[in-house]
């Protein structure tokens, strides 16, 4: 079987040191954190950033452009900038896909809208082509996240209007509050919508962490792990660092007989290099 691509999903947007008292907040400890997971395995990250103030989310431009400076300067890890900006705030536009500027190899596509958090997170039709179109202009790849199997369906007919290139690479985000469960029953219907030539890895929020990761292992696709996601490496002991949640998972490929890909490896296998 193909090696597995792990991506570190380093800190999110919504985390805070009250409940995740070792998430990392600054553009330094983000970066690092970033390197620490490459040294541990992942050939993917994905990157949010944080105002170093407060501690929330945020778009702004110049904290990524800290992160990515100094996680290119030290690693050759692939990277996937957020254009979520923060659920449920639903920032303008223009400032969602400001991070495109630093020209990652993909970027997050989030492909409709959904109830997460309480909150009301938007991506109506109008977004879902400007963001199609700029990530085209850009020559980055979008990460199509999908909660539910109604983004799915809005990815296959994006793609079908030309706006999305084939082939895909999806990203199954699953057991968020209230999206699509982290069960596999849940996971192979969205699975049978897949076309035949897309690329995709999947993680589970919380206690579906394992569960999905192992998913991802024996139906041939990736693996997402990190903080953003899951702050627990086993139950009721939280991860100090995003490294030992990467390790949790490349033990667990090693263990099963599926390698782990490097960033060269994983390039080939999203179709970025030859
Ligand atoms: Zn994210």
């Amino acid at each position: 079987m193909e090696k597995v691509i792990i991506t570190a999903a380093i800190t999110g947007s919504r985390m805070m040191r009250d409940i995740a008292p070792h998430i990392p907040i600054t553009p330094e400890e983000i970066a690092q954190s970033a390197i620490e997971a490459w040294q541990a395995g992942a050939s993917i990250v994905h990157i949010h950033v944080r105002d170093p103030e407060t501690g929330l989310g945020s778009q702004d431009i110049n904290l990524f452009r800290r992160v990515v400076e100094k996680v290119r300067e030290k690693t050759d890890l692939i990277l996937s900038l957020t254009t979520s900006g923060i659920p449920g705030r639903n920032l303008p536009t223009a400032e969602r896909l400001s991070p495109l500027a630093l020209k990652p190899e993909l970027a997050s596509y989030d492909a409709g809208s959904i109830n997460l958090g309480g909150r009301a997170f938007i991506n109506d039709p109008a977004f879902l082509d400007e963001a199609a179109k700029l990530m085209k202009e850009a020559g980055v790849k979008p990460e199509i996240e999908v909660f539910d199997l109604g983004m799915l369906v809005t990815a296959l007919k994006l793609g079908a209007e030309g706006k999305i290139d084939e082939p895909m690479h999806f990203q199954f985000c699953l057991g968020t509050p209230w999206g699509a469960p982290a069960t596999v029953k849940s996971f192979l219907h969205l699975y049978e919508h897949m076309p035949a030539n897309a690329t995709w890895s999947i993680f589970g929020v919380g206690r579906g962490f394992l569960p999905m990761a192992m998913m991802g292992l024996i139906m041939g696709g990736h693996i997402r792990v990190g903080m953003e996601d899951n702050i627990y490496v086993n139950p009721g002991v939280l991860a100090k660092t995003n490294a030992e949640l990467v390790e949790r998972v490349t033990g667990i490929c090693r263990a099963y007989g599926r390698e782990v890909a490097t960033p060269a490896e994983a390039r080939k296998i999203l179709g970025f290099a030859k």
